[in-house]
């Protein structure tokens, strides 16, 4: 890292008549641009050599953290590896040069894509249907309500404007719940972490006729399988209402079992979690939404043509490369890789549901709570040592959650460094309270008030130098 030009901007490592570029001679001859078109004064561009612009951009793209650059343990995100093979597949010019007005007959290797992927998606979640149109895992969710909704009006069931949601639920649930107008009420988890089945029962007796659906995460976001689907599908579909599958956590459930056949009626997939399509920053995802027979007529079009067909594509190709058999292994492994964790660290870590976890699951924070470190400050920390921290202050639950997801990919090795780092870092608590709780101490930019930084965002950047604009 070049600390001196370190957190410049580019305009500021400007220096007047310096040029990264040379332009052949002139061969058009001079044409003059109306007075009308032309600027008052010169643009205020930085004018940098083409090394300096290089060295630039290559120090701020090495401050960027990666699956591919280091461990990222983010519960409920599935940061798993991306296969280099699915970039090149998606680079591929016959399909990244496609345009969707093209006639029919020149895009049938890209619709038997969409087919093929939609018949692989059939098999592995047990449903009849699927529509590639929403973006995201909340866009599928709503696309997956708005099916619901059009369900129900379409036969004249139009006071069912209530959802259940489960208090441990992404926040995405009753967030596209609302967007889609509908009312939430929210289910009670019990001791064990499941769905309490008696705060169900209650709901249901009362608000029956006007519940649409119930929104349901399995393995539910304390990375618990909800064994009590069954019971709860049969109560929920006696009501009138349908079960809908928030599939982001679909990834330790692959080739193992099928939200179909435990009685979901619609569900999304977070193709780009679970199907390993890079997905940090914010995109570019695909939440395809999948239906039992006899409700693809009321899929809507949220959006034009396939979504984000890239995205389709790297699905596809990541399919094929596991194949029937290998598919089968990833739940597992994902499994055996987050009780490994779990059990390493449980005697430091607080593990308020001690059983067995599928792909993640949570702790409380510190076990000793005497040392006034928190979860926050464990986060931080973990920065120094060179790890993206795992998902905090989530679920909801707990105070001091701490949401660790290591994915199937890891191997025993990178695990137990970060075994290593986590007791390093309660002993550090213990012995060295201040410095965990002043961290991150190696990164570019120290602890930021994060509350400032949410509610006065400054989104402007005072130049160091050339002020003059
Ligand atoms: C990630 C996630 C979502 C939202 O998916 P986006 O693609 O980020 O919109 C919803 N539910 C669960 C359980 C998730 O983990």
């Amino acid at each position: 890292m070049n600390n001196r030009l370190y957190g410049n901007l580019i305009f500021e490592l400007s220096g007047e008549g310096r040029k990264g570029y040379s332009l052949p001679a002139n061969r058009f001859g001079q044409y003059d641009v109306p007075q009308t078109l032309c600027r008052k004064e010169d643009a205020a561009l930085p004018e940098c050599d083409e090394l300096t612009v290089v060295r630039h951009y290559t120090n701020l793209s090495n401050n960027n953290f990666g699956v591919d650059t280091g461990f990222y343990p983010l519960g409920s995100c599935t940061m798993k590896y991306n296969p280099k093979l699915n970039e090149e597949i998606a680079a591929l010019p016959q399909f990244q040069n496609l345009h969707p007005l093209q006639p029919d007959h020149t895009v049938a290797g890209a619709e038997a894509v969409v087919a093929l992927l939609e018949r692989s998606l059939c098999a592995l979640t047990g449903l009849a249907h699927f529509t590639f149109k929403p973006y995201a895992g909340a866009h599928g969710e709503l696309t997956g309500l708005m099916t619901i909704d059009s369900y129900h009006r379409s036969r004249g069931d139009l006071q069912r404007r209530k959802v259940i949601v489960p208090d441990s639920a992404h926040g995405t649930n009753p967030a596209s719940a609302a967007v889609c107008g509908l009312e939430i009420i929210e289910v009670k988890s019990g001791p064990d972490g499941l769905v309490s089945l008696d705060d169900l029962e209650h709901i249901v007796n009362i608000e029956g006729p006007n519940i649409a659906a119930m929104m349901m995460t399995n393995p539910n976001t304390l990375g618990l399988f909800e064994t009590r689907i069954p019971e709860i599908a049969q109560m929920i579909h006696q009501c009138g209402a349908l079960m809908y599958y928030d599939g982001a956590n679909l990834n330790p459930m692959l080739g193992v079992c099928r939200p179909g056949d435990m009685g979901f009626d619609v569900m999304h997939i977070n193709l780009h979690k679970t199907f390993s399509t890079p997905h940090g920053g914010g995109g570019p995802g695909s939440g395809p939404v999948g239906v039992r027979e006899g409700l693809q007529q009321f899929l809507p079009c949220v959006s034009p043509y396939h979504g984000n067909f890239g995205v389709l594509l790297r699905a596809y190709a990541y399919i094929l490369s596991l194949g029937r058999e290998h598919v089968r292994e990833v739940g597992p492994l994902a499994t055996l890789n987050a009780n490994y964790i779990k059990e390493s660290l449980k005697d430091v870590y607080e593990l308020p549901i001690d059983t067995v976890c599928c792909h993640e699951f949570v702790f409380d924070g510190l076990k000793d709570k005497s040392t006034g470190v928190t979860t926050m400050d464990v986060a931080k920390r973990l920065l120094d040592y060179g790890y993206h921290a795992p998902t905090i202050y989530f679920p909801l639950l707990f105070h001091e959650s701490l949401m660790i997801e290591p994915t199937e990919n890891e191997s025993r090795e990178t695990l137990d460094a970060f075994i290593a780092i986590m007791r390093l870092i309660a002993d550090e608590a213990r012995t060295d309270p201040e410095r965990v709780k002043s961290a991150p101490h190696l990164t570019p930019i120290g602890r930021v008030d994060d509350v400032l930084a949410a509610k006065h965002p400054v989104t402007t950047y005072k130049q160091l130098k050339n002020d003059n604009n």
